[in-house]
């Protein structure tokens, strides 16, 4: 068995099956409140703002700024062994202030990285079966 088939991957389920089905269509989706009209981040049963049990799943741009990141140089799971290091990226996305997910980063140099530099969303087939969310640096 490969590292790659041993490296931890999503398992959609407590409602965040259309989210991940999102993904594999290259689509970065949320739950937005239809009452507040609030994202939310994670998916959850009701708003974080306002109680609200009614949601739609909204596409979002994929753009917005690094908020903090660090490097990971020692791997936490020995799939990662071939992966580090690896950045890990928290990200405001432009939608809605405090809106932040994480992720990781990809196909800069470390060294180019900079709290509030803009990234847009991209996707990478992980593990089989499964596209996850990752950043890159937008380009001016
Ligand atoms: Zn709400």
């Amino acid at each position: 068995m490969s590292a790659q088939s041993n490296f931890p991957y999503p398992i959609p389920e407590y409602g965040s099956e259309p989210y991940w089905a999102a993904c594999n269509k290259l689509s970065l989706v949320m739950q937005q409140c239809a009452d507040c009209k609030n994202f939310r981040w994670q998916p959850a049963p009701l708003c974080t703002f306002c109680s609200g049990e009614e949601f739609a799943w909204t596409p979002l741009s994929g753009r917005g700024r690094i908020t903090t990141w660090t490097t990971v140089i020692h791997p936490v799971h020995p799939a990662a062994v071939e992966r580090v290091p690896y950045v890990v990226v928290e990200v405001e996305l432009e939608e809605q202030a405090g809106l932040r997910m994480l992720s990781n980063l990809v196909g800069s140099d470390p060294d180019s990285i900079a709290v509030g530099a803009l990234v847009t969303v991209d996707f990478v087939k992980q593990v089989p079966g499964q596209m996850l969310p990752v950043f890159r640096l937008a380009t001016p």
